[in-house]
């Protein structure tokens, strides 16, 4: 073979493979970017979760344990224990805050609805006690968890306005209907979010609590 057919030869098939692995290239970041990797989708999934949490920011109003007008001893404190491990009916993660009262006495402090809503749940939940859960005008869930007892005979679909009163703190739950006792007298806050169809996710009331701390209403206990 003379050297000018073998150099024709040899960028022949360097020509071929590049077109192979050009080709290959192409075919990667396709796949990639198209099925493991979608953006488009991911960035819409990223906004939805920002505008839900906006919409529970928008709505917040009130703080759920009112100043006591008459007694400065009675306060309230919570920290933020999001996903701390908690061992009741199995191991799970703590979705929510617990406002703890220096009063540890059922029924002493009044519980008030953070935002306008509407009556969804109300009674006893082996976990959550004596419980009421308020769904907002923009979807989302607020539980109120181990009351010792209930402002009224709430009803499901009842409206109910942010500073209402919903109850009172107790430390129901952790058993069958009426168990009292098993723990500090607190309040349980739980908020979660709708996503999609038929899902819920609990977001951290920890910031939103925060934020309403300077949103207390004063009642006289
Ligand atoms: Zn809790």
């Amino acid at each position: 073979m003379s050297s000018i057919r073998k150099i024709a030869c040899y960028l022949t098939l360097m020509l071929l493979l590049n077109c192979v692995i050009q080709g290959e290239m192409i075919w990667l970041s396709e796949l990639l970017e198209g099925r493991m990797f979608p953006e488009q989708n991911m960035r819409g999934d990223f906004e939805i979760y920002r505008d839900t949490l906006e919409l529970v920011w928008s709505e917040l109003v009130w703080f759920p344990v009112p100043v006591s007008a008459g007694n400065a001893d009675a306060e309230v404190a919570f920290e933020n224990s999001w996903m701390a491990e908690r061992s009741y009916g199995g191991k799970r993660g703590h979705e929510g805050t617990d406002i703890m009262a220096s009063v540890d006495e059922p029924g002493y402090y009044p519980v008030v609805s953070i935002t306008d809503g509407i009556i969804e749940q109300v009674g006893w939940l082996e976990k959550g006690g004596w419980r009421i859960g308020v769904r907002s005008g923009n979807g989302n869930y607020y539980y109120y968890a181990h009351l010792a007892s209930y402002a009224k005979e709430w009803n499901a679909g009842e409206p109910v306005e942010a500073g209402e009163l919903l109850g009172y703190m107790g430390d129901t739950g952790y058993g069958p209907e009426g168990t009292t006792g098993q723990f500090p007298v607190h309040l349980h806050l739980g908020i979660y979010v709708p996503l999609g169809a038929d899902q819920e996710m609990a977001v951290n009331p920890y910031w939103m609590l925060k934020y309403l701390e300077n949103k207390k209403l004063s009642y006289s206990y």
